[in-house]
């Protein structure tokens, strides 16, 4: 038999060798025996299963929790000539019913389904009378439920190994910072396993991360260096998507709303004009982009805040699939974050899970702020090390200035004291500016001492003195109630200006919005 990796990696799948470790995962696999398997998004998952499934007798069978997902790739494997199919909600019951007589038959090389319909028993009892290959888990963090994609019927997986111990099985996913790693091995019964873990560098990416002034020209000013390209701009809202999808088009920009809340159809016709067209941009909640294979993304933009590092790393990964350069660029200000402080303290979920979900924002936050190497800040919340400079990053490629920010940020906590801790920093900069608002005078804010203090500088940056003093912790946001800013301990020192305030200088206006070296 000439079933040797190589060959079928070049004549099933017509690639020439294989990307990093694939080919020892694959021999691993094949031999039977379990992995566990760390990659970058774009870095080849599919083919670690894909390949061991055509070495093995019998049909693997591959755990996917997208229906998307699952559709794409058995059409791409059905195409390569390899039998393939999927069993889920969307299939016919008489088609399904074929597709499971093709397992029994030992007709199909792989079978993708859905977590819920495998730990059905009457699927259990038709992998009885199956012959099996291996498991394959994929986005396997979905059993982590401190993670953001978590299915809750993922943890009953380990029924697989209880089931049929001799069978090899596969995880595999692209979130890697060492808890969820744990929990993976831990709750699938995979802590034997082999761990391949592969660098989540990727260095074809240039990050940057530009401060919200006027998020519409920001990101005009940003697509005009992508005429032409695909690309993703992320909303944290499905109203936001319609707008931002309207208003693109309005600028003659190829773009394209995708949300959870259209209808399949349409939701399906987008995706597919996204794959297959040149140039569609896809304005999109996170919904969109699990499992998405289009190897020439040129960009991923975000226009809110991702909720974690390990989100916006997966989200930004979807760019550059094809080594070429490509950009991630994020839009970030003080309001994304107190809407997000929002949601995590007023969601229904428990204290602990709150503390962590802030724990992980703050995390993001940091890596926003940060005036070192971004990729040297991503990697290393991966527990990964990276001598930074990597000159692939606004900071690296323009290195932020500093100024003393010690005498502004005396007036701005002086101004949220004076004014009874309850206010937004929108209020707070009329306040010290000196503004002639309704609400000024409705409060008597007017008659402050701080009232008009902060006429040098101008509202862009107070925004930016606020939202630095915010992530530093120096101020903190009531989420629990309006979202107004408070005092914390950490401010005392400063108020008494026994504590400098080193802040980051804004660009130029001239520089705003655009990505960090554009030639
Ligand atoms: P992941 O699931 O890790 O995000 P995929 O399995 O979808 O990544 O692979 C990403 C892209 O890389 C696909 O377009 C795939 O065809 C391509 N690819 C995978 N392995 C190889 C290889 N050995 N040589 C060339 N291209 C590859
Ligand atoms: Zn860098």
């Amino acid at each position: 038999m000439e079933s040797q990796p190589e060959v079928l990696l070049e004549r099933v799948f017509g690639h020439h060798a294989f990307r990093g470790a694939q080919g020892e995962i694959v021999r691993h696999v094949a031999a039977g025996h379990d992995a566990l398997v760390l990659m970058p998004t774009g870095g080849g998952k599919s083919l670690c299963y894909q390949l061991p499934a055509l070495l093995r007798e019998g049909t693997a069978i591959v755990v996917s929790p997208l229906i998307a997902l699952m559709q794409d790739q058995v059409e791409a494997l059905r195409q390569l000539g390899v039998r393939a199919a999927c069993l889920n909600s969307s299939l016919e019951a008489m088609e399904a019913q074929e597709v499971e007589r093709q397992l029994v038959a030992g007709g199909l090389d792989l079978l993708y389904v859905a977590p819920e319909r495998l730990l059905t028993p009457r699927f259990l009892s038709l992998l009885d009378r199956s012959r099996l290959a291996l498991f394959a888990i994929d986005e396997a963090h979905c059993v982590s439920q401190w993670g953001h994609d978590f299915r809750p019927e993922y943890r009953e997986l380990t029924v697989l190994h209880e089931r049929w111990p001799q069978v090899p099985r596969i995880a595999l996913t692209a979130t890697a910072d060492p808890p969820t790693q744990r929990e993976i091995a831990e709750r699938l019964q995979l802590q034997d396993a082999r761990r391949f873990v592969t660098s989540f560098d990727r260095p074809n990416i240039r990050y940057t991360v530009v401060h919200k002034d006027d998020a519409r020209r920001q990101l005009l000013d940003f697509l005009a260096g992508h005429r032409g390209q695909a690309g993703i701009v992320y909303c944290l809202s499905r109203r936001k998507v319609e707008e931002f999808a309207q208003f693109l088009a309005a600028h003659g920009i190829d773009a394209l709303p995708y949300h959870a809340g259209m209808d399949a159809a349409t939701r399906a016709a987008n995706q597919r004009r996204f794959l297959r067209g040149d140039g569609v941009v896809m304005v999109a909640t996170i919904a969109f982009g699990m499992g998405i294979d289009k190897p020439d993304v040129r960009f991923v933009a975000h226009l809110d805040l991702p909720k974690s590092i390990e989100g916006y790393y997966q989200e930004t990964g979807r760019a550059g699939r094809d080594g070429e350069p490509s950009e991630a660029w994020m839009c970030y200000g003080l309001g994304d974050l107190v809407l997000l402080r929002q949601m995590i303290e007023q969601s229904e979920a428990g204290p602990e899970r709150k503390r962590l979900e802030h724990r992980k924002l703050d995390a993001l936050v940091g890596y926003c702020e940060t005036m070192r190497c971004r990729r040297q800040v991503l990697l290393g919340s991966f527990g990964e090390a990276h001598p930074g400079a990597c000159g692939n990053c606004d900071n690296c490629l323009s290195p932020p200035e500093s100024w003393d920010g010690t005498e502004a940020a005396r007036k701005a906590l002086s101004c949220v004291y004076r004014t009874g801790q309850r206010f937004g920093a929108a209020h707070l900069i009329d306040v010290l500016r000196g503004g002639r608002t309704t609400r000024i005078q409705q409060f008597g804010h007017d008659r402050l001492s701080v009232y008009g203090i902060g006429a040098d500088l101008d509202a862009r940056e107070w925004r930016g003195v606020f939202r630095q003093l915010v992530a530093s912790g120096l101020l903190d946001v009531d989420a629990e109630g309006h979202g107004g800013l408070r005092l914390t301990a950490a401010s005392r020192p400063v108020l008494r200006g026994e504590q400098p305030v080193p802040l980051r200088k804004l660009p130029n206006r001239r520089e705003r919005g655009r990505s960090a070296a554009r030639t």
